[in-house]
């Protein structure tokens, strides 16, 4: 090992430092930090790359593919993927699977036009910048659910080219789902022949496949693609997702970009062959049910939150299924301390597996004291916007 300097030795220190202390205060971001990868440490000492379609060989032989594709299998089985004919791959995070889901379906539909609500991420802006794609936004609910008769008159006065629905399962600051049945409702109501669904369940994928009564979020409800994110709800120092599509879908496109020999299928060339070992060592090490108690305790300690603010009288709420905690925006140095996603007058915590009660009752607190001190009185009354 080559030996750093003594001023550059430090400042990696110092940094390790900020970042430890900081991670103690981390309860805005969907970022779980219980991880444990060290048994693969040693992989990160191989020029690994999975560039190229995982299901393809490839005359780059210094990959995972083999455990990328026991990890799609995986994905298949929580999302309920029809098993001989769905296709994927393990990317760089849900922005990338959000745009590889509408790059497809605007591929299978160059005239369709995108829909998604005001609740969306907003990456979807971006996207439908660099795809070229037609859309428009549609209103959300005060919930973060999509508004389904906006839905409904948008799409009707656009009944000439196929809609492409960008559905929300699990909203960034509400952690809203947006009702698939009532989406293909709509779509069965104006005659719709061709349409195409996307799912963006980046946190919310790996929630619903382990409650008991999850909302319609999957290929069973009518999906055609899913972007679900890695580094969320399983936790990864490297941020990393998944893709998960129709293979018919993927095959009429995929023909078009065949060159020397393997598929240029994914979005970007090289690939991360570390984040798929990190992704398949947490299914094998905690398994389905381990992440059944894992999302259960999530939901509690969700729960617990709201009662907690609930006692000082703070306007605290969550959606169904979802550990994303919403209550009225306090001032600035609480935010940055506590590392809190906001948006206008709203601001939200998610229970993620690092979140302990004890961290709970100290960030609330300080949540009480700040909404009373700083006159944020007006905001407790409503945060429902
Ligand atoms: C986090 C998030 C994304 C983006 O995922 P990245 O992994 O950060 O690229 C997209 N949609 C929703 C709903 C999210 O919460």
């Amino acid at each position: 090992m080559k030996q750093l300097p003594k001023e550059d030795s430090k400042k990696l220190d110092k940094l390790m430092n900020h970042l430890q202390e900081a991670a103690e205060t981390f309860l805005g971001y969907p970022c779980n930090r219980t991880f444990d990868y060290s048994a693969l440490y040693p992989f990160l000492g191989l020029p690994i790359n999975n560039v190229g379609d995982p299901f393809m060989p490839s005359v780059f032989g210094l990959n995972t593919h083999a455990l990328e594709r026991e990890v799609l299998d995986i994905f298949k089985s929580y999302t309920h993927a029809p098993s001989d004919s769905f296709w994927g791959y393990i990317t760089n995070g849900g922005t990338e699977g959000n745009m590889y889901g509408i790059f497809l379906a605007r591929e299978l539909h160059p005239d369709g036009m995108v829909y998604y609500s005001e609740d969306t991420h907003y990456s979807v802006n971006k996207i439908m910048r660099v795809l070229h794609a037609r859309n428009i936004m549609i209103k959300s609910q005060s919930n973060g659910e999509m508004d389904y008769d906006d839905l409904y008159e948008t799409v009707r006065i656009h009944r000439d080219v196929p809609p492409i629905i960008f559905a929300n399962i699990g909203t960034t600051m509400k952690g809203a789902v947006d009702n698939l049945d009532k989406i293909r409702g709509i779509m069965k109501r104006l005659a719709i022949p061709r349409y195409y669904i996307h799912a963006d369940a980046a946190l919310s994928g790996m929630i619903l496949p382990f409650v008991d009564h999850p909302q319609p979020c999957d290929f069973r409800a009518g999906i055609d693609s899913i972007s679900i994110s890695g580094h969320k709800m399983i936790g990864s120092p490297i941020p990393c997702g998944v893709v998960l599509a129709k293979k018919g879908n993927v095959e009429r496109i995929a023909r078009s970009v065949e060159y020397i020999g393997t598929f240029d299928t994914t979005l970007t060339g090289s690939r991360n062959a570390v984040t798929p070992l990190f992704l398949w060592y947490a299914f094998k090490s905690t398994g389905r049910e381990g992440f059944r108690n894992i999302i259960a305790e999530c939901i509690e300690n969700a729960d617990y939150a709201i009662d907690k603010m609930s006692h000082f009288g703070i306007d605290a709420w969550r959606n169904y299924n979802s550990i994303t905690v919403v209550f009225p925006r306090p001032g600035a140095a609480l935010v940055s301390k506590w590392q809190l996603a906001v948006q206008q007058k709203i601001a939200h915590i998610i229970t993620m597996p690092h979140v302990t009660r004890k961290q709970i009752d100290r960030f609330v607190a300080e949540l009480a004291a700040d909404l009373i001190d700083t006159d944020h009185a007006d905001h407790k009354k409503s945060n429902r916007q």
